[in-house]
Protein backbone atom coordinates (compact mmCIF):
# COMPACT_ATOMS: atom_id res chain seq x y z
CA UNK A 1 0.00 0.00 0.00
CA UNK A 2 0.95 3.57 -1.18
CA UNK A 3 2.05 5.78 1.86
CA UNK A 4 -0.35 8.14 1.07
CA UNK A 5 -3.40 6.22 1.42
CA UNK A 6 -2.83 5.74 5.50
CA UNK A 7 -3.12 9.45 5.67
CA UNK A 8 -6.12 10.49 6.55
CA UNK A 9 -7.53 14.08 7.73
CA UNK A 10 -6.99 14.60 11.68
CA UNK A 11 -10.75 16.13 11.92
CA UNK A 12 -12.87 14.63 10.26
CA UNK A 13 -10.91 10.67 9.13
CA UNK A 14 -11.81 11.00 5.81
CA UNK A 15 -8.70 8.54 4.17
CA UNK A 16 -6.92 10.95 1.70
CA UNK A 17 -8.48 9.33 -1.28
CA UNK A 18 -11.88 10.35 -0.23
CA UNK A 19 -10.96 14.15 -0.17
CA UNK A 20 -9.96 16.36 -3.14
CA UNK A 21 -7.27 18.26 -1.06
CA UNK A 22 -5.39 16.86 2.22
CA UNK A 23 -3.07 19.68 3.73
CA UNK A 24 -0.29 18.57 5.86
CA UNK A 25 0.32 20.62 9.24
CA UNK A 26 3.32 19.55 11.77
CA UNK A 27 1.52 16.67 13.26
CA UNK A 28 -2.22 16.51 11.83
CA UNK A 29 -4.09 17.18 8.17
CA UNK A 30 -6.77 18.82 7.24
CA UNK A 31 -8.89 17.78 4.06
CA UNK A 32 -10.72 20.52 1.62
CA UNK A 33 -14.26 20.02 3.33
CA UNK A 34 -13.43 20.78 6.88
CA UNK A 35 -11.32 23.87 5.63
CA UNK A 36 -14.20 25.02 4.20
CA UNK A 37 -16.25 24.45 7.10
CA UNK A 38 -13.82 25.70 9.68
CA UNK A 39 -13.63 28.62 7.36
CA UNK A 40 -17.36 29.31 7.72
CA UNK A 41 -17.12 29.42 11.63
CA UNK A 42 -15.12 31.56 11.74
CA UNK A 43 -16.68 33.99 9.36
CA UNK A 44 -19.40 33.61 11.33
CA UNK A 45 -17.37 34.18 14.66
CA UNK A 46 -16.33 37.56 13.11
CA UNK A 47 -19.39 38.43 11.90
CA UNK A 48 -20.81 37.73 15.50
CA UNK A 49 -17.78 39.65 16.98
CA UNK A 50 -18.54 42.77 14.66
CA UNK A 51 -22.16 42.65 15.98
CA UNK A 52 -21.07 42.30 19.56
CA UNK A 53 -17.98 44.46 19.01
CA UNK A 54 -20.32 47.33 18.51
CA UNK A 55 -20.90 47.62 22.48
CA UNK A 56 -17.09 47.18 23.21
CA UNK A 57 -16.30 50.06 20.33
CA UNK A 58 -18.91 52.62 21.93
CA UNK A 59 -18.08 52.69 25.62
CA UNK A 60 -14.62 53.98 24.30
CA UNK A 61 -15.60 57.15 22.14
CA UNK A 62 -16.26 59.72 24.52
CA UNK A 63 -18.22 63.14 23.16
CA UNK A 64 -14.87 64.51 22.47
CA UNK A 65 -13.68 61.71 20.68
CA UNK A 66 -16.53 62.01 19.22
CA UNK A 67 -16.19 65.42 17.21
CA UNK A 68 -12.71 65.26 16.40
CA UNK A 69 -14.04 62.39 14.08
CA UNK A 70 -16.49 64.27 12.82
CA UNK A 71 -13.87 67.45 12.70
CA UNK A 72 -12.02 64.98 10.20
CA UNK A 73 -14.57 64.86 7.40
CA UNK A 74 -16.55 67.92 8.48
CA UNK A 75 -15.74 71.81 8.25
CA UNK A 76 -17.36 74.03 11.20
CA UNK A 77 -20.70 73.73 12.40
CA UNK A 78 -18.99 73.49 15.97
CA UNK A 79 -21.86 74.08 18.43
CA UNK A 80 -24.18 71.48 16.27
CA UNK A 81 -21.05 68.92 16.49
CA UNK A 82 -20.83 69.36 20.30
CA UNK A 83 -24.71 68.89 21.04
CA UNK A 84 -24.53 65.79 18.62
CA UNK A 85 -21.66 63.87 20.09
CA UNK A 86 -23.16 64.59 23.30
CA UNK A 87 -26.71 63.14 22.10
CA UNK A 88 -25.07 60.25 20.22
CA UNK A 89 -22.88 59.33 23.59
CA UNK A 90 -25.66 59.58 25.74
CA UNK A 91 -28.15 57.22 23.17
CA UNK A 92 -25.74 54.50 22.96
CA UNK A 93 -24.48 54.85 26.71
CA UNK A 94 -28.42 53.95 27.38
CA UNK A 95 -28.23 51.46 24.81
CA UNK A 96 -25.56 49.80 26.58
CA UNK A 97 -26.55 50.03 30.43
CA UNK A 98 -27.90 46.47 31.70
CA UNK A 99 -31.32 44.76 30.72
CA UNK A 100 -32.73 45.08 34.61
CA UNK A 101 -32.86 48.60 36.13
CA UNK A 102 -30.03 49.60 38.35
CA UNK A 103 -32.13 50.31 42.10
CA UNK A 104 -32.28 53.72 41.57
CA UNK A 105 -35.13 52.78 38.86
CA UNK A 106 -33.86 55.82 36.62
CA UNK A 107 -34.54 54.85 33.62
CA UNK A 108 -32.35 56.99 30.50
CA UNK A 109 -34.75 58.11 27.73
CA UNK A 110 -34.15 58.26 24.04
CA UNK A 111 -32.80 61.42 22.81
CA UNK A 112 -34.00 61.34 18.93
CA UNK A 113 -31.97 64.70 17.46
CA UNK A 114 -33.99 67.40 15.23
CA UNK A 115 -31.35 69.35 13.05
CA UNK A 116 -32.26 72.42 11.66
CA UNK A 117 -30.09 74.14 8.79
CA UNK A 118 -30.82 75.67 5.63
CA UNK A 119 -30.04 72.67 2.64
CA UNK A 120 -26.25 72.02 2.42
CA UNK A 121 -25.19 72.87 5.25
CA UNK A 122 -24.38 69.37 6.67
CA UNK A 123 -26.95 67.89 8.29
CA UNK A 124 -26.96 64.83 6.28
CA UNK A 125 -23.21 64.67 6.30
CA UNK A 126 -22.76 64.88 10.28
CA UNK A 127 -25.55 61.94 10.55
CA UNK A 128 -23.63 60.21 7.80
CA UNK A 129 -19.88 60.56 9.70
CA UNK A 130 -21.55 59.00 13.15
CA UNK A 131 -22.92 56.22 11.66
CA UNK A 132 -19.73 55.46 9.69
CA UNK A 133 -17.95 55.77 13.24
CA UNK A 134 -20.01 53.85 15.15
CA UNK A 135 -19.96 51.48 12.29
CA UNK A 136 -23.66 50.85 12.59
CA UNK A 137 -26.30 50.58 9.84
CA UNK A 138 -27.61 54.07 8.29
CA UNK A 139 -30.38 55.10 6.44
CA UNK A 140 -31.93 58.38 4.89
CA UNK A 141 -35.58 58.57 4.02
CA UNK A 142 -37.21 61.60 2.79
CA UNK A 143 -40.60 62.87 4.65
CA UNK A 144 -41.93 64.16 1.64
CA UNK A 145 -42.69 60.86 0.18
CA UNK A 146 -44.30 59.31 3.50
CA UNK A 147 -47.85 59.35 3.62
CA UNK A 148 -50.52 58.08 6.38
CA UNK A 149 -51.39 54.65 6.12
CA UNK A 150 -54.06 54.20 3.22
CA UNK A 151 -52.99 56.55 1.48
CA UNK A 152 -51.12 56.61 -1.82
CA UNK A 153 -46.82 56.74 -1.01
CA UNK A 154 -45.08 55.42 1.49
CA UNK A 155 -46.02 54.37 4.73
CA UNK A 156 -44.04 54.70 7.64
CA UNK A 157 -42.63 51.41 8.39
CA UNK A 158 -40.67 51.42 5.01
CA UNK A 159 -38.75 53.63 7.17
CA UNK A 160 -37.40 50.61 8.74
CA UNK A 161 -37.41 48.15 5.42
CA UNK A 162 -34.83 50.80 4.79
CA UNK A 163 -33.22 50.20 7.21
CA UNK A 164 -33.46 46.31 7.39
CA UNK A 165 -31.86 46.61 3.83
CA UNK A 166 -28.81 48.47 4.96
CA UNK A 167 -28.24 46.03 7.84
CA UNK A 168 -28.40 43.54 5.13
CA UNK A 169 -31.62 41.99 6.72
CA UNK A 170 -29.92 41.61 10.08
CA UNK A 171 -32.67 42.55 12.53
CA UNK A 172 -30.30 42.84 15.58
CA UNK A 173 -28.34 45.16 14.21
CA UNK A 174 -30.79 47.36 12.79
CA UNK A 175 -32.20 47.70 16.14
CA UNK A 176 -29.06 49.50 17.01
CA UNK A 177 -28.66 51.61 13.52
CA UNK A 178 -29.50 55.32 13.20
CA UNK A 179 -32.37 56.58 10.59
CA UNK A 180 -31.71 60.03 9.46
CA UNK A 181 -35.24 61.64 8.57
CA UNK A 182 -34.89 64.35 5.67
CA UNK A 183 -37.07 67.17 5.13
CA UNK A 184 -38.88 66.67 8.30
CA UNK A 185 -40.09 70.53 8.07
CA UNK A 186 -42.37 69.71 4.78
CA UNK A 187 -44.45 67.50 6.92
CA UNK A 188 -45.47 70.53 9.33
CA UNK A 189 -48.43 71.95 9.48
CA UNK A 190 -49.04 75.15 7.37
CA UNK A 191 -50.06 78.37 9.09
CA UNK A 192 -50.40 78.91 12.99
CA UNK A 193 -54.09 78.31 13.45
CA UNK A 194 -54.33 74.80 12.56
CA UNK A 195 -57.86 74.99 12.18
CA UNK A 196 -57.82 77.22 9.26
CA UNK A 197 -55.23 76.29 6.92
CA UNK A 198 -54.06 73.12 8.18
CA UNK A 199 -52.21 70.15 6.23
CA UNK A 200 -54.19 67.01 6.51
CA UNK A 201 -52.04 64.88 5.20
CA UNK A 202 -48.54 66.52 6.93
CA UNK A 203 -50.02 66.20 10.28
CA UNK A 204 -51.34 62.84 9.55
CA UNK A 205 -47.61 61.64 9.02
CA UNK A 206 -46.22 63.53 12.36
CA UNK A 207 -48.56 61.44 14.29
CA UNK A 208 -48.05 58.10 12.65
CA UNK A 209 -43.83 58.55 12.80
CA UNK A 210 -44.36 59.50 16.70
CA UNK A 211 -44.78 55.47 17.77
CA UNK A 212 -41.47 54.74 15.64
CA UNK A 213 -39.68 57.56 17.33
CA UNK A 214 -40.51 56.52 21.05
CA UNK A 215 -39.64 53.04 20.43
CA UNK A 216 -42.15 50.48 20.01
CA UNK A 217 -42.62 46.73 17.90
CA UNK A 218 -43.34 47.59 14.10
CA UNK A 219 -44.05 45.12 11.93
CA UNK A 220 -41.90 46.02 8.46
CA UNK A 221 -42.48 44.66 4.96
CA UNK A 222 -39.04 43.05 4.43
CA UNK A 223 -39.67 43.88 0.65
CA UNK A 224 -37.34 40.93 -0.98
CA UNK A 225 -34.38 40.47 1.72
CA UNK A 226 -32.76 37.41 0.55
CA UNK A 227 -33.00 35.91 4.13
CA UNK A 228 -36.81 36.19 4.13
CA UNK A 229 -38.34 35.70 0.99
CA UNK A 230 -41.51 34.36 2.31
CA UNK A 231 -41.86 36.29 5.38
CA UNK A 232 -45.04 38.90 4.98
CA UNK A 233 -43.08 41.23 7.98
CA UNK A 234 -40.17 41.30 10.13
CA UNK A 235 -40.90 42.80 13.86
CA UNK A 236 -38.43 45.53 14.28
CA UNK A 237 -37.69 47.13 18.13
CA UNK A 238 -37.43 51.12 17.18
CA UNK A 239 -36.42 51.43 20.94
CA UNK A 240 -32.95 51.78 20.89
CA UNK A 241 -32.99 53.01 17.25
CA UNK A 242 -31.54 56.68 16.88
CA UNK A 243 -33.57 58.79 14.75
CA UNK A 244 -32.26 61.87 13.49
CA UNK A 245 -34.45 64.44 11.44
CA UNK A 246 -33.11 67.19 9.73
CA UNK A 247 -34.91 70.20 8.10
CA UNK A 248 -34.77 73.87 6.67
CA UNK A 249 -37.69 75.08 7.90
CA UNK A 250 -37.51 78.02 5.60
CA UNK A 251 -38.65 81.32 6.98
CA UNK A 252 -38.08 79.84 11.21
CA UNK A 253 -35.62 82.72 11.25
CA UNK A 254 -38.75 85.12 11.19
CA UNK A 255 -40.63 83.35 13.89
CA UNK A 256 -37.38 83.07 15.95
CA UNK A 257 -37.19 86.91 15.48
CA UNK A 258 -40.49 88.09 16.27
CA UNK A 259 -40.34 86.12 19.09
CA UNK A 260 -36.82 87.37 20.84
CA UNK A 261 -38.42 90.82 20.19
CA UNK A 262 -41.29 90.01 22.01
CA UNK A 263 -38.92 88.90 24.47
CA UNK A 264 -36.70 91.89 24.44
CA UNK A 265 -39.36 94.73 24.68
CA UNK A 266 -41.65 91.97 27.12
CA UNK A 267 -40.90 91.91 30.81
CA UNK A 268 -40.78 88.58 31.05
CA UNK A 269 -37.44 88.79 28.95
CA UNK A 270 -36.14 86.34 31.52
CA UNK A 271 -33.23 85.47 28.84
CA UNK A 272 -31.03 88.18 28.19
CA UNK A 273 -29.21 87.99 24.80
CA UNK A 274 -27.24 91.11 24.69
CA UNK A 275 -26.28 91.40 21.01
CA UNK A 276 -28.86 89.26 18.75
CA UNK A 277 -27.00 87.80 15.87
CA UNK A 278 -29.13 88.79 12.94
CA UNK A 279 -27.29 86.69 10.35
CA UNK A 280 -27.90 83.64 11.97
CA UNK A 281 -30.93 83.67 13.96
CA UNK A 282 -31.25 79.53 13.90
CA UNK A 283 -28.59 79.83 16.66
CA UNK A 284 -31.48 80.86 19.08
CA UNK A 285 -33.57 78.77 18.15
CA UNK A 286 -35.87 76.79 20.70
CA UNK A 287 -38.97 74.07 20.59
CA UNK A 288 -41.64 76.66 20.86
CA UNK A 289 -40.09 78.03 17.43
CA UNK A 290 -40.48 74.29 15.87
CA UNK A 291 -44.04 74.23 17.16
CA UNK A 292 -44.85 77.52 16.10
CA UNK A 293 -43.87 76.27 12.17
CA UNK A 294 -46.04 73.48 12.43
CA UNK A 295 -44.54 70.26 14.07
CA UNK A 296 -47.12 69.06 16.66
CA UNK A 297 -46.18 68.96 20.68
CA UNK A 298 -45.80 65.67 20.53
CA UNK A 299 -43.38 65.08 17.71
CA UNK A 300 -40.98 67.68 19.49
CA UNK A 301 -41.12 65.90 22.61
CA UNK A 302 -39.62 63.13 20.93
CA UNK A 303 -37.15 64.53 19.08
CA UNK A 304 -35.60 66.14 22.73
CA UNK A 305 -32.50 67.01 21.42
CA UNK A 306 -32.89 70.39 18.80
CA UNK A 307 -29.48 71.89 17.05
CA UNK A 308 -28.58 73.88 14.17
CA UNK A 309 -26.22 74.24 11.43
CA UNK A 310 -24.79 77.64 10.49
CA UNK A 311 -25.22 78.96 7.12
CA UNK A 312 -21.79 78.40 5.60
CA UNK A 313 -19.62 81.18 4.41
CA UNK A 314 -16.92 81.79 2.14
CA UNK A 315 -13.83 80.84 4.28
CA UNK A 316 -16.00 77.84 5.58
CA UNK A 317 -17.10 76.87 1.86
CA UNK A 318 -13.42 77.51 0.38
CA UNK A 319 -12.05 74.99 3.85
CA UNK A 320 -14.68 72.15 2.39
CA UNK A 321 -12.96 72.07 -0.84
CA UNK A 322 -9.70 70.92 0.38
CA UNK A 323 -9.44 70.16 4.41
CA UNK A 324 -11.69 67.06 4.72
CA UNK A 325 -10.39 63.74 4.90
CA UNK A 326 -12.73 63.02 2.15
CA UNK A 327 -12.75 66.65 0.27
CA UNK A 328 -14.45 66.99 -3.04
CA UNK A 329 -10.61 67.89 -4.68
CA UNK A 330 -8.95 64.98 -2.96
CA UNK A 331 -11.81 63.05 -4.55
CA UNK A 332 -10.53 64.69 -8.26
CA UNK A 333 -6.97 63.91 -7.32
CA UNK A 334 -7.91 60.37 -6.70
CA UNK A 335 -9.84 59.80 -9.56
CA UNK A 336 -7.34 61.44 -12.00
CA UNK A 337 -4.98 59.57 -10.57
CA UNK A 338 -6.18 55.82 -11.41
CA UNK A 339 -5.50 57.54 -15.20
CA UNK A 340 -1.90 58.17 -14.30
CA UNK A 341 -2.80 62.08 -14.35
CA UNK A 342 -1.43 64.83 -11.43
CA UNK A 343 -4.48 66.97 -11.17
CA UNK A 344 -3.75 70.09 -9.23
CA UNK A 345 -5.92 73.69 -8.86
CA UNK A 346 -4.67 76.64 -7.82
CA UNK A 347 -5.96 78.96 -5.00
CA UNK A 348 -7.59 81.86 -7.20
CA UNK A 349 -9.68 79.14 -9.00
CA UNK A 350 -10.72 77.59 -5.95
CA UNK A 351 -11.48 81.36 -4.64
CA UNK A 352 -13.57 81.83 -7.88
CA UNK A 353 -15.39 78.24 -7.40
CA UNK A 354 -16.25 79.34 -3.94
CA UNK A 355 -17.16 82.88 -5.41
CA UNK A 356 -19.40 81.36 -7.63
CA UNK A 357 -21.01 79.21 -5.19
CA UNK A 358 -21.70 82.05 -3.05
CA UNK A 359 -23.25 83.84 -5.74
CA UNK A 360 -25.99 81.14 -7.18
CA UNK A 361 -26.32 80.83 -3.56
CA UNK A 362 -25.49 76.81 -4.18
CA UNK A 363 -24.06 76.18 -0.87
CA UNK A 364 -22.06 73.04 -0.29
CA UNK A 365 -23.53 70.75 -2.67
CA UNK A 366 -22.44 73.20 -5.95
CA UNK A 367 -19.38 73.46 -5.02
CA UNK A 368 -19.75 69.55 -6.42
CA UNK A 369 -21.81 70.59 -9.83
CA UNK A 370 -19.30 74.04 -10.38
CA UNK A 371 -16.08 71.33 -10.01
CA UNK A 372 -18.02 68.79 -12.37
CA UNK A 373 -18.38 71.70 -14.82
CA UNK A 374 -15.19 72.59 -14.78
CA UNK A 375 -13.56 69.46 -15.36
CA UNK A 376 -15.82 67.63 -16.85
CA UNK A 377 -14.12 68.23 -20.37
CA UNK A 378 -10.75 67.13 -19.11
CA UNK A 379 -12.71 64.02 -17.41
CA UNK A 380 -13.42 63.37 -20.94
CA UNK A 381 -10.27 64.09 -23.11
CA UNK A 382 -7.37 63.18 -21.05
CA UNK A 383 -7.77 59.30 -20.12
CA UNK A 384 -6.29 57.33 -22.41
CA UNK A 385 -3.89 59.82 -23.61
CA UNK A 386 -0.08 60.77 -22.96
CA UNK A 387 -1.25 63.52 -20.79
CA UNK A 388 0.10 63.34 -17.11
CA UNK A 389 -0.57 66.49 -15.67
CA UNK A 390 -3.59 68.44 -15.04
CA UNK A 391 -3.30 72.24 -13.52
CA UNK A 392 -6.43 74.51 -13.43
CA UNK A 393 -6.10 77.70 -12.85
CA UNK A 394 -8.93 80.68 -12.64
CA UNK A 395 -9.25 81.26 -16.01
CA UNK A 396 -9.68 78.00 -17.03
CA UNK A 397 -12.12 77.65 -14.79
CA UNK A 398 -14.04 80.76 -15.66
CA UNK A 399 -13.51 79.28 -19.43
CA UNK A 400 -15.72 76.14 -18.25
CA UNK A 401 -17.91 78.12 -15.87
CA UNK A 402 -18.50 80.31 -18.76
CA UNK A 403 -19.57 77.50 -21.12
CA UNK A 404 -21.72 75.82 -18.90
CA UNK A 405 -25.56 77.13 -18.34
CA UNK A 406 -25.50 78.57 -15.21
CA UNK A 407 -29.51 77.95 -14.86
CA UNK A 408 -28.35 74.29 -15.15
CA UNK A 409 -26.06 74.94 -12.27
CA UNK A 410 -28.72 76.44 -10.15
CA UNK A 411 -30.82 73.84 -10.48
CA UNK A 412 -29.29 71.62 -8.43
CA UNK A 413 -29.67 73.88 -5.74
P1 LIG B 1 -28.01 68.99 4.03
O1 LIG B 1 -28.36 67.61 4.50
O2 LIG B 1 -27.87 69.97 5.15
O3 LIG B 1 -28.88 69.51 2.95
P2 LIG B 1 -25.56 67.73 3.17
O4 LIG B 1 -25.10 67.17 4.45
O5 LIG B 1 -26.18 66.77 2.20
O6 LIG B 1 -26.56 68.93 3.40
O7 LIG B 1 -24.36 68.49 2.48
C1 LIG B 1 -24.29 68.73 1.09
C2 LIG B 1 -22.88 68.55 0.60
O8 LIG B 1 -22.03 69.54 1.15
C3 LIG B 1 -22.28 67.22 0.98
O9 LIG B 1 -21.55 66.73 -0.12
C4 LIG B 1 -21.35 67.52 2.11
O10 LIG B 1 -20.22 66.68 2.03
C5 LIG B 1 -20.97 68.98 1.90
N1 LIG B 1 -20.88 69.72 3.17
C6 LIG B 1 -21.88 70.43 3.74
N2 LIG B 1 -21.48 71.00 4.87
C7 LIG B 1 -20.20 70.64 5.06
C8 LIG B 1 -19.23 70.91 6.07
N3 LIG B 1 -19.52 71.69 7.11
N4 LIG B 1 -18.00 70.36 5.93
C9 LIG B 1 -17.71 69.58 4.85
N5 LIG B 1 -18.57 69.31 3.86
C10 LIG B 1 -19.80 69.82 3.94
Amino acid sequence: MAKDDVLECSFCGRKKPETDLLIAGLDAHICDRCIEQAHGIVMEEIAENKTSSLSSELILKKPREIKEFIDQYMIGQDEGKRVMAVAVYNHYKRLLQPVSKDEDDIDIEKSNIIIVGETGTGKTLIARTIARMLNVPFCIVDATVLTEAGYVGEDVETILTRLLQAADYDVAKAEKGIVFIDEIDKIARKGDNPSITRDVSGEGVQQALLKLLEGSVVNVPPKGGRKHPDQKFIEVNTKNILFIAGGAFSGIDKVIGKRLNRQAVGYSASIKIDKVDESNLLKYIIPKDLKEFGLIPEIIGRLPVLTHMDPLDADTLRAILTEPKNSIIKQYQKLFKMDGIEFSINEKALLYIVDKAVEYKLGARGLRSLCEAILTDAMFELPGTDETQLSIDKKYAENKINKSTIKKLKAVS
